[in-house]
């Protein structure tokens, strides 16, 4: 049931590290066309399905549209990297804040490896600034990279800001060789 295939990553991610249980809020940046929303709904119950568990939100930001998915809101046809879109983040999430930035990101591929490769890292930095507005102290961030020769870069601004970075490496990705994400977790806020 789930819109698309990518879901299985977050799923098994998730089995193995935890990133997602009832009562947080989610931000999911690059959200269509929603299979990754759906699993956030379910794992932090955002439908409240649960009662005996707390409720959690979830948020989906995509440059296209997004069909519509109980338990999300989404805010479609919308550029990350656009400045006046963390204002419109901020009023929709509860408090203004997230417990969880996931992003899997991805610019539309020139088929230039490297070229590629930057356009992501710079999505991923753009999304790390952003993250010191939005994001809850201890709070995690997931967000998907294209190895090369910047990945170094992105990773240790993670390390800058969070005390846990790992790299992951889903065996739902392995088709896709260039294809990594890191898990940054305990954002040291400011
Ligand atoms: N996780 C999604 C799912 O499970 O349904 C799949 C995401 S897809 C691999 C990558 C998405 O990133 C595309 O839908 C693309 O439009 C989006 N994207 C790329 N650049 C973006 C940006 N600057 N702002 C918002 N979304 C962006």
């Amino acid at each position: 049931h789930y819109r698309c295939r990518s879901a299985f990553k977050l799923l098994e991610i998730d089995d193995k590290l935890c990133v997602l249980r009832p009562g947080l809020s989610v931000l999911d940046c690059g959200a269509a066309p929603g299979a990754w929303s759906q699993v956030a709904v379910e794992r932090v119950n955002a439908l409240g399905t649960d009662p005996s568990v707390p409720m959690g939100f979830v948020l989906g930001v995509d440059l296209l549209r997004i069909s519509p998915l109980e338990g999300a809101v989404f805010l479609s046809e919308t550029d990350i990297a656009d400045p006046s879109t963390l204002r419109a983040i901020q009023s929709l999430l509860p408090l203004g804040k997230a417990d969880v930035i996931l992003s899997d990101m991805a610019p539309n591929a020139t088929g230039i490896k490297e070229l590629d490769h930057q356009k992501l890292i710079n999505l991923c930095l753009g999304l790390l600034d952003i993250s010191q507005s939005i994001l809850k102290p201890k709070g995690t961030m997931l967000c998907k990279f294209w190895d090369g020769s910047e990945a170094r870069l992105l990773q240790n601004r993670l390390k800058e800001q969070f005390q846990d970075v790992r790299t992951i490496k889903p065996q739902a990705s392995r088709k896709d060789s260039a294809e990594s994400y890191y898990l940054a977790r305990l954002y040291r806020g400011k």
